[in-house]
């Protein structure tokens, strides 16, 4: 079975002229032979009367009290909703379909409510579905345990239920819908020349995701990643073929391999740098540090241990708190808060020397001062002032040749 997997965000479906969009695409899969499988979220933004924020305004206002497998019970409903509503649109196309909740589509998960993880997937239900000649909508977002609870997957988390479906299904190709034209090279907000990617390595998608450009979940990448299968993101308002997100080698068989050393500059704002000295004798300080952070559960990035001290970060609406466990260890950090870290991405820089050069090049040049520095072999992260972050993406962008 030739099986495609289309995603459609909720954006995608908040209003009549979108859903008509979402059929457009839905038919344009049909004419091309594929046995469909759409994987809906909640329809439309907060605010919007059925989407997962207003859903989680209803109960907001009784304080904190539902425990979290209610609250997964009523997050699923907002799937539910759109699965329905997208079901009887394709009726009134005289196209057949049946919707499944994510449960009756097979999907198994732990019963950590609220973030669950896909434990399995059994596809025999869609599978017999598809092949009597049906669309299958899976509402997205959700499954069950063992025990037969509802679970929702973490926010963001139909992406993750469409590339785990593909994954299952051994689909040919998994298609995010969403509301760009695909993965750009940076924040069009910031850079007015960015430019759509054709195509980038889950690597590089998965550094871009985590780092700001919020077009596809991570976790979903991961996914595919392992099961090698193909992702294009795509935006349901026109028909251009989007980014497609693939292996490196995939890439250089279908002749699409770019010889570029970077992919895009990604940014996060809200960041504080933490700067503890080591007083001397002090060998355990990094030790203490660590472990009181992680009895906090305040995630840290950006770890540099010396002999002279610990230097990391944390996000700025965690500071307080890590001073806080910081101070009860008779420990006074420096703090720089709202600092910004800035991704340079790129497959293609590993082994090439002097790409640090031309980074500390262009923000020199903006008289922007680098606080601290990272590197994998696919992303060099540079840590600056809030003030300059869009300032040193601009000069990023533009000195790696990203706008030709
Ligand atoms: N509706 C869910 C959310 O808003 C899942 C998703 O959109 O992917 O997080
Ligand atoms: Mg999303």
């Amino acid at each position: 079975m030739k099986i495609l997997v289309q995603k459609f965000g909720g954006t995608s479906l908040s209003t009549a002229e979108a859903r008509a969009n979402v059929i457009e695409h839905i038919q344009d899969a049909l004419n091309q032979e594929y046995k469909l499988v759409v994987v809906v979220s909640a329809m439309g933004r907060k605010g919007e009367p059925y989407a997962t924020d207003t859903l989680l305004d209803l109960i907001s206002k009784n304080g904190d009290c539902l425990p979290a497998r209610e609250k997964d019970l009523l997050l699923c409903c907002g799937e539910f909703i759109s699965a329905a509503t997208l079901c009887s649109l394709l009726h009134a196309n005289g196209i057949p379909a049946v919707a499944l909740t994510g449960a009756q589509a097979g999907i198994q998960t732990n019963d950590d409510y609220g973030n669950a993880q896909i434990v399995s997937i059994v596809p025999n239900r869609i599978l017999d579905l598809l092949e009597q000649g049906n669309v299958v909508i899976v509402a997205g977002f959700q499954g069950q345990t063992s025990g037969g609870d509802l679970t929702t997957l973490g926010r963001g988390g139909s992406d993750t239920s469409a590339t785990a479906l593909g994954a299952a299904l051994k689909a040919e190709i998994v298609d995010i819908f969403t509301d760009v034209s695909g993965i750009l090279t940076a924040d069009p907000r910031i850079v007015e020349d960015a430019k759509p990617l054709d195509v980038v390595s889950y690597t590089e998608i998965c550094n871009m995701a985590h780092l700001g450009a919020k077009v596809i979940h991570p976790r979903a990448v991961e996914m595919a990643m392992q099961a090698g299968i193909p992702v294009r993101v795509r935006s349901t308002f026109n028909k251009h073929p989007g980014t497609l997100v693939t292996h490196p080698e995939a890439m250089k068989q279908s002749g699409t391999l770019h010889d570029r050393f970077v992919t895009g500059i990604a940014h996060v704002p809200g960041i504080s740098q933490i700067r503890v000295a080591a007083q001397e004798g002090a060998f355990d300080l990094q030790l203490r540090v660590f472990k009181a952070m992680a009895r906090e559960r305040i995630s840290v990035d950006f770890i540099n241990v010396n002999p002279s001290g610990v230097v990391y970060t944390v996000f700025d609406q965690e500071t307080d708190r890590a001073l806080k466990a910081l101070a009860e260890l008779g420990l006074t950090p420096l703090i720089t808060s709202h600092c910004a870290k800035v991704s340079i991405v790129g497959g293609g820089m590993n082994g090439v020397p002097g790409i640090m050069a031309t980074i500390v090049e262009a923000l020199t040049d903006q008289d922007i001062q680098i606080l601290q520095s990272a590197d994998s072999n696919t992303t060099i992260w540079v840590l600056v002032q809030g003030e300059d972050m869009a300032r040193a993406v601009r000069a990023l962008h533009r000195k790696f040749n990203l706008h030709k």
